[in-house]
């Protein structure tokens, strides 16, 4: 979309369709498959031959998780300009062997995905989304997505009664008091493998001698994104973290100059460590400029020209814990993108990528905030770092202002998303990027 026709309420409904239709990683990838197919992007496939063409836009797919688009440029071809997220977000996953029949209810076990916040998983209605793979009649293995889009679980809390010390101390046992109740057992003992054939020969045509052969299912809340405060100041929805850096990426993308050289990167298992064929630890990026550059001359001299912008949400000021920040660097809501720093580097923020990132806002008068974690408590990480040193890229880390980040609702300020959008926007339109003088 030209700039100037954006605008907030439009941005942030589009983004919340996209929340909504994004309720797994693997749906996020297909809902990113579908917004760069409409924008013209055409798929590669991994397994065959690759033939590539400037002005010519491809995405690939990995393990249905992870998406990288990119535009060879018709004019530049140089540099690359590379912005990357992740799809995942923490939650509940099914263990293989879900069903657990405790007197007369029917409950599901579950692992906890990446650092989930547990207190908020209590007394929402859930529903169950993910990938299944099953065994053809003629013995091939098929995989498919599968979402039961309706409240089909909840864990209810232990009442305040039964338990006085609930406002005062909340523990919570991760094996056994987040178990969702699936419903009451009936009298046939119908399994969780039993239902998920039921919906699966409602959502997907499945032939006689299919067979279930294993499953990467997540539970995941019913409740739709929306505006909260009193001037609609705030956005609340699930997975926020990191579904609107996809989200934003992909708008920006999809609208960028085929004159330039530039790049999406939406990696899965950011939140379990990033260590997996489709995380940021991986060699997806690697391969892929392998394979468009096989001159490692070549493939050298544009990866040094390149520019990363890994875009992953920052923790806000929390009005009720200030003591919980460093006070000199507050980060505020609808106060525009937040540098991440880091001197122990888990952000791949340089002093240098943070100028090439300012001098991005500063040209679109985007106001930007610089955010450090206390020394007296762990930092987080995001994916910059790995995917800067696989690559040996400049890259930056920044992400919009958030709160109550890895709760199963999170938060951020209504305006934040167009700001972002405005600078990644720029950083793709942009004729050349700033220049940056080499050492010797
Ligand atoms: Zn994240």
């Amino acid at each position: 979309m030209p700039e100037g026709t954006m605008n907030s309420q439009t941005l942030n409904k589009k983004l919340f369709s996209f929340l909504e239709e994004s309720t797994s990683p693997f749906h996020a990838a297909n809902a990113l498959k579908n917004i760069l197919i409409q924008a013209g992007f055409t798929p590669l496939n991994e397994h065959q031959k690759w033939s590539v063409q400037p002005g010519k836009p491809r995405f690939i797919i990995r393990e249905d998780g992870a998406v990288v688009a990119f535009n060879i440029g018709k004019k530049d071809n140089s540099q690359f300009r590379i912005a990357a997220s992740h799809t995942d977000s923490p939650g509940l996953k099914l263990k293989p062997k879900p069903d657990l029949f405790q007197k007369s209810y029917h409950q599901l076990g579950v692992e906890v995905y990446g650092g989930a916040l547990l207190n908020p998983w209590f007394d929402r209605e859930l529903s169950i989304s993910g990938r299944i793979s099953f065994s053809t009649p003629s013995c091939q293995l098929d995989s498919k997505l599968v979402d039961f889009r309706r409240p089909v679980a909840i864990i209810p809390s232990i009442a305040i009664h039964l338990d006085r010390e609930a406002n005062r101390e909340k523990k919570i046992n991760p094996q056994k008091d987040i178990l969702p109740i699936f419903g009451l057992t009936s009298k046939r003992k119908q399994s969780f493998a039993d239902h998920l054939q039921t919906l699966l020969a409602e959502q997907i045509d499945l032939k006689n001698g299919t067979e279930i052969l294993s499953f990467d299912l997540f539970f995941y809340e019913m409740k739709k994104p929306g505006y909260v405060g009193i001037n609609k100041d705030f956005i609340v929805s699930s997975r926020l973290d990191n579904l609107l850096s996809c989200y934003i990426i992909a708008s920006v993308v999809s609208q960028a100059d085929k004159d330039n050289s530039f790049m999406l990167i939406c990696n899965n298992h950011e939140e379990i460590g990033s260590l997996s064929a489709s995380g940021a630890q991986g060699n997806l990026l690697e391969t892929v400029f392998k394979r468009i550059y096989p001159d490692p001359e070549e493939r050298y001299s544009i990866l040094a020209n390149s520019f990363l912008i890994s875009v992953d949400n920052a923790h806000a000021l929390h009005p009720n814990f200030p003591e919980k920040y460093d006070s000199s660097h507050d980060i505020e809501l609808n106060t525009g993108p937040v540098l991440k720093i880091n001197a122990n580097h888990k952000y791949a923020s340089t002093s240098i990528s943070n100028g090439l990132f300012k001098i991005l806002c500063q040209e679109k008068r985007i106001p930007v905030q610089e955010f450090v974690m206390r020394n007296d408590m762990a930092c987080g990480s995001t994916i910059g770092p790995a995917t800067a040193a696989k690559l040996g890229i400049k890259a930056v880390d920044v992400g919009i202002a958030s709160l109550a980040m890895h709760s199963i609702r999170e938060m951020t300020g209504a305006k934040d998303p167009l700001m972002l959008h405005t600078v990644l926007n720029h950083f793709f339109q942009r004729d050349q990027l700033p220049q940056v003088y080499a050492s010797i």
